[in-house]
Order: structure tokens, then sequence, then C-alpha cells
């Protein structure tokens, strides 16, 4: 049916729908994708692991209702229009759904607008409560437009209009290496040998605490060493389970210390600040293989541990945000 009309059938919706109780909680993604084709964005598009990888490219999405909170991240990442957010949480017999939207000149907020079924026929009257268009976004039309511009004044030998377009896309082109740029100081930062945006690193150790600590208070030394211990700092810890204290403090120094500030691998004020958890990573591991023992000690580093990385998640985030906003002004037309 939906391969001879382009529209799904009730049973392809029942198939992909969300369950009603979940709609009822809030914004929630319905994605839409009913045949296996080669496309994966979606997957990449949602940072809380809720759209499953998948095994093959050809695979159609899978979505756990119960990690998606309905940011719509995903929603412009899918080349298919295929995702919209639904929130029925409103009451009132009413709901708002978030959609993917291609045409120019873009709906105002407040506007009403008729709402259409997926057959086309009117559902309803709708308001526009919001519009979500990013700067990105903007530029990027800015920058298709002139190219097409050029192409065209380039095929009809259009001199002078070759020459102007020529000037705005070098204007066009240093605002956006300027942009480039500045995203590459603010946003990229190193945990260990890995690239990530600089609030990653302490969000990650914090997370890791807290599953050792919940471990720890089970009495379970084994599972916290094996799953989790090791990875904290990305895996640094490692080092602290096998190596000496001498041997991690010429470790530490490579990475943080003073004569290694210009380290072009490490340093540039890129590195991640270290969650201090050394001697409860060393204790565990002597301990290892120890059942009913208290780990007080251990859990009280890892508290420690988690208050600091929580200052220190605070200030990148909040430093995060004002660089995107500084992002979004260089971007603007
Ligand atoms: S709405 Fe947000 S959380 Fe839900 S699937 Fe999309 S990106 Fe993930
Ligand atoms: S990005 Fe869109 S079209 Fe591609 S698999 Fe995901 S939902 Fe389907």
């Amino acid at each position: 049916m939906l391969i001879g009309t382009g529209i799904p059938t009730a049973q392809d919706i029942a198939q992909i729908a969300p369950p009603e109780e979940r709609m009822l909680q809030g914004p929630v993604a319905v994605i839409e994708c009913f045949q296996e084709i080669p496309c994966d964005p979606c997957h990449y598009a949602c940072k809380r692991g809720a759209i499953r990888e998948m095994a093959d490219i050809n695979e159609r999405p899978v979505i756990d209702y119960n990690r998606c909170n309905g940011c719509g991240l995903c929603i412009p990442k899918c080349p298919g229009l295929a995702i919209t957010v639904a929130d029925m949480s409103c009451g009132g017999g009413r709901a708002t759904v978030k959609i993917p939207y291609e045409f120019l000149p873009l709906p105002g907020k407040g506007r009403k607008v008729m709402a259409l079924n997926r057959e086309g026929r009117r559902v309803c009257e709708a308001e526009v409560v919001h519009v979500l268009n990013t700067a990105a976004m903007d530029m990027k039309a800015k920058v298709d437009e002139v190219n097409k511009a050029y192409l065209d004044a380039f095929k009809n030998g259009d001199t002078a209009s070759i020459a102007s377009l020529r000037e705005e896309g070098k204007i066009l082109t240093r605002q956006n290496l300027d942009a480039f740029k500045f995203a590459q100081q603010a946003f990229l930062s190193v945990f260990y040998e890995r690239p990530i945006v600089p609030h990653e690193a302490p969000q990650e150790n914090i997370i890791l605490a807290y599953e050792i600590i919940a471990l720890l208070e089970e009495g379970d030394v084994d599972t916290a060493v094996d799953e989790y211990a090791w990875m904290m700092n990305n895996v640094f810890e490692w080092y602290a389970m096998f190596f000496s204290p001498e041997v991690t403090a010429i470790q530490d120094d490579m990475f943080w210390g003073a004569d290694n500030q210009d380290n072009l691998y490490w340093g540039t004020g890129r590195n991640f600040v270290k969650a201090d958890v050394e001697k409860a990573t060393r204790s565990l591991t002597l301990r290892y293989g120890e059942t009913g023992g208290n780990f007080a000690k251990e859990i009280a580093i890892y508290q420690d541990a988690i208050e600091d990385q929580t200052e220190v998640l605070l200030t990148l985030a909040k430093a995060e945000i004002e660089a995107l906003r500084e992002l979004t002004n260089m971007l603007k037309l």
C-alpha cells in the first residue's frame, strides 16, 4: 500500500507508533521509516543512544522510548523527513508535534495553520508555537544560493555577475573559516587519546564513579574493578592497576607537567582534568577477589571525585554554552 500510494496504512503506523502511555508522558520521537534502505544518520544523531546501532545499514531504525527525551536532534538529520516528535502530555485535547520543514519562507511563530493527516486531509487548526532554525542552516542556504548563482552566471557568460559573486563568495568563505577555527578552539578537547567535546570527560568520569560506588556498596569489588575502575580518566586508571606510583607520576608529568604545557598532543590547553582516584584504583586492585569487605575508604575517594568533577563539568558546560552563542553570532548573515 505504501509503495502504491506513499501513504502508510493503519497497520504500518501501528508497527512504529510509540505506546500511548509513553506519548502521554511527554515528547517522544516517532520514526516513520518503513523501508529497508542503506541509511543510518538517525542513529548517530541521537546522543542518548535511543536509536539503536544497526548491525546492517539496511536495517530499519529501532528506538528505545525509555531513552528518548524528545529533544528532536534526530529530526534534521533524517534525509527522508521520516522523524517527528509528538507530545501528548499538554492535556485539554491538545498535542504538540515537531516536524521537519523544508519550504521557504518559514512560517512565523504564532501563525495559525491547517494540520493535515498523512493523506493530506484536514484534521484541525494548528498553531506554530516555535520555529527552530540554526544560524548554520541559514548560512548553508546562503552558500548554496551564491554557488548556484555563480554556476548560472558562468553558464551564461555573465562576467559582471561572476566577478561580484566571487567577491561575495570570498566573504562567506572567510566568515565560515573563522567560525570553523573558533569551533575547533572551543569544542575540541582530548580525553587521553580520544578527541571529545570538553565537558564529556568529567561527565564520563562522574557516571563511572557512580557505578563503582553502587557496586562497592554491594561489596562487589570484582565487577567494580573489571568493568569500571580501570575506565576512569579514559582508561588511564588501568596504568595504576599494573604500574608503580613512580611510573604513573612520570606519565602524569607528560600530560600535565609545567614543562609539558606545549606538548602538541596533550597540551595546548586541550587536556582534561583528571579525576583524583588513583589511590582507590590501587586499593581496589589489591582487594580484588575479596568478599563482604568494607569499602568505605574507596567510596569516599570516588565521592570526592564526583564533587570535583561536577565542578569541572559545570565550568566547562558554561563555557561551551557561551561559545555556542558566539559561534551563532559568527555565522549570522
Ligand atoms: S528525539 Fe532526541 S532522544 Fe529521541 S531519538 Fe531523537 S535524538 Fe534521540
Ligand atoms: S535517518 Fe531517517 S531515513 Fe535514514 S534510517 Fe533513520 S529514520 Fe530512516
